[in-house]
């Protein structure tokens, strides 16, 4: 028999969503006529725009005649497709050429710790999207665990809390190799400000770090103040590599497309440079993109593709503002949900005494029906939180505000809290 990588032990995120479904399971044992709705996952709920569905059509029924079949593509992706991402998301910013095109963002995620090995020390926004840690971990770069900040030594939470702005103190963190950022964010539907982005690519610099963005949510960005890409700010193609997608902007969750720059600026300590490594594990790793969804790309950049998938990212931002707004009408405080999809609802320690984000997500599950996520789930910092997603047809949205709405008239949590105040 076959020993078990030893660090896939460690992980965690299989747990949470195993938790979930256990609860799940449990009320609809008792009550299987229960319809739920799910504001847990993170998963697109609108069809592919027509004019994006065409081009991958025509692509495929090309690839069925003799004439237009092709075999593999281009390592990196196809070179119209480089140039149309530089030009519409960079608007020329980036070279064409440090634009890898690859099977979305979750897959260069774990290429990325390919990359940097398991000797690195990483610092991680706490809260934060699992796979960040989750790779690390099973690459084994870990360290001995930390009971304290339930946390491996190798990895340094840096927490985001409201009394902090969702930021962090800079001058208050240890250095470490490698910073993974997200903004918009997984699970706050936070951003960070270009203020703050330039201070992070100064720490970077200052303290020899590399960053790595992950800009899947930027497409849900409608505050013109707000960086679209960490290459907006002075310095930072020597210190950062971005990793993006069109999962989230054209649905491509199942279709699978999205891209990494790797600046050719970027230089490892002995001045060498970063791409040529990551070329060589984007080819061992992977043979390129599917064809058919580079086609799909190519069209949801164009300006037909634009439009449509503009109109769908603002349909789920006003799922966004439903939700919003019916929570804040009802008292409640929440972070997010204006230039992302996510909403980070708060239930403070004070008005909540003893109770965790286990409790109120299971009151809220049990009480309206309604699967949302422990906070607690994306790390320590996100104990008190729940997760709310606005993805999902205006009608469940509605359905699931006119259910949360009844939930905090009568839940007796609720009550407890506002006797507390
Ligand atoms: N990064 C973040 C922050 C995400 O939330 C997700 C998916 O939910 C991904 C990356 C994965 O994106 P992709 O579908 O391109 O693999």
């Amino acid at each position: 028999m076959v020993a078990r990588n030893s660090h896939l032990e460690k992980l965690k995120g299989t747990y949470l969503f195993s938790q979930i479904d256990s609860y799940k399971k449990k009320l609809l044992d008792k009550d299987p006529s229960i319809q739920l709705i799910s504001l847990g996952t993170g998963d697109t709920s609108e069809p592919i725009t027509p004019h994006i569905t065409q081009a991958m059509v025509t692509e495929c029924q090309r690839l069925g005649t003799l004439e237009g079949y092709r075999g593999y593509g281009p390592d990196f992706g196809l070179p119209q497709l480089r140039k149309k991402i530089s030009d519409v998301h960079y608007k020329g910013l980036v070279d064409p050429e440090d634009i890898y095109v690859s099977d979305g963002a979750g897959c260069d995620i774990a290429r990325w710790q390919m990359l940097f090995g398991a000797q690195h020390t990483l610092a991680v926004q706490d809260p934060s999207y699992p796979a960040y840690v989750d790779n690390g971990v099973i690459m084994g770069q870990t360290g001995t665990f930390d009971a304290d900040k339930k946390i491996y030594k190798k990895i340094v939470p840096l927490a985001m809390r409201p009394d902090n702005n969702f930021f962090c103190d800079l001058s208050t963190i240890e250095k470490t190799d490698i910073i993974a950022l997200c903004s918009p964010n997984n699970p706050t539907g936070t951003t960070l400000n270009r203020e703050q982005f330039q201070q992070l690519v100064d720490f970077a610099k200052s303290n020899q770090s590399i960053i790595l963005y992950d800009a899947v949510y930027t497409p849900f960005i409608r505050d013109k103040s707000i960086p679209q890409s960490i290459y907006e700010i002075p310095g930072a193609k020597e210190v950062a590599i971005e990793c993006h997608s069109f999962s989230k902007s054209a649905g491509f969750t199942g279709v699978r497309l999205g891209w990494s720059v790797v600046p050719k600026e970027l230089k490892y300590d002995d001045g060498t440079p970063v791409y040529p490594d990551w070329q060589r594990i984007s080819t061992t790793s992977f043979n390129g993109a599917s064809l058919i969804s580079q086609a799909g790309g190519l069209a949801a950049l164009d300006e037909k593709g634009l439009q449509e998938t503009k109109a769908q990212v603002d349909h789920y931002l006003m799922n966004a503002k439903i939700l919003r707004d019916t929570l804040s009408g009802l008292g409640f405080t929440i972070y997010g949900g204006e230039n992302a999809p996510y909403l980070w609802l708060h239930f403070p320690k004070a008005d909540y005494p003893g109770l965790t984000s286990w409790d109120i997500f299971e009151d809220i599950l049990n009480r309206s029906h309604v699967v949302t996520i422990p906070g607690s789930g994306f790390g320590p910092a996100g104990e008190n939180f729940i997760r709310l997603s606005a993805f999902g047809h205006r009608q469940k949205i509605l359905d699931a505000a006119k259910r949360l709405k009844n939930w905090a008239e009568t839940s007796p949590l609720n009550l407890q809290a506002t006797a507390s105040k």
